[in-house]
């Protein structure tokens, strides 16, 4: 069994635990920074990314995500996350960890179509995924050793660069294990 850390500073993280624990690995709320040293494998969660920067900035973890993403630990990336993880943002604001070679446009889909889902096609799937999406971000550029797994109309909304997973939807609001099984196996079987 591995151990998934999931970062309980803000957002959706209860139900991450929750599919973490449902795809029968062990899930660990991670409160602080010295925890990274006991997990695999580390979900940055939805929810507001500019509130989860600032306080990932107050409780010192932006340079231990750092170290960790250099000891090759995978880390997944929801909505706010993906938003976290990316090296650039539309707008002004700074990005905060800069570990996948993307940009990145917050409320990417607008204000007409802030919540809604829709079946995606995802790479290595062979049935869709119900993707819910909530004012979630769209990556607008994606360098080209970043591996795109899934878009709609036309826009990124899942991707991987080696070990750095990403979702513009929130995979953990869904009974479905599949994607969370993604980055079970990127843990279990690295390539990178
Ligand atoms: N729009 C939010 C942000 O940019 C993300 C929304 C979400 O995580 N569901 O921070």
């Amino acid at each position: 069994m591995i151990t998934i850390g999931v970062l309980g500073l803000q957002g959706a993280v209860d139900e991450h635990m929750n599919q973490v624990k449902s795809a029968g690995e062990q899930a660990v709320l991670v409160k602080k920074p010295e925890q990274l040293g006991d997990i695999d494998g580390l979900i940055i969660p939805g929810g507001e990314s500019t509130t989860m920067g600032k306080l990932m900035d107050h409780y010192g973890f932006k340079e231990p995500i750092a170290a960790f993403y250099k000891q090759k630990k995978p880390i997944f990336g929801t909505c706010a996350g993906m938003v976290l993880v990316a090296k650039e943002l539309c707008s002004s604001e700074a990005p905060h960890l800069e570990l996948m070679d993307i940009t990145v446009k917050r409320n990417g889909f607008g204000r007409q179509r802030e919540s809604f889902e829709a079946p995606l096609l995802i790479k290595g799937m062979d049935d869709p995924f119900q993707g819910i999406f909530i004012r979630a971000p769209l990556a607008v550029r994606v360098s080209e050793n970043v591996e795109v797994l899934a878009s709609f109309e036309e826009n990124i909304v899942a991707a991987r660069q080696e070990h750095v997973l990403i979702s513009a939807f929130h995979p953990e609001l869904t009974e479905d294990n599949r994607f969370m099984q993604l980055f079970i196996d990127m843990i279990k079987n690295p390539v990178y």
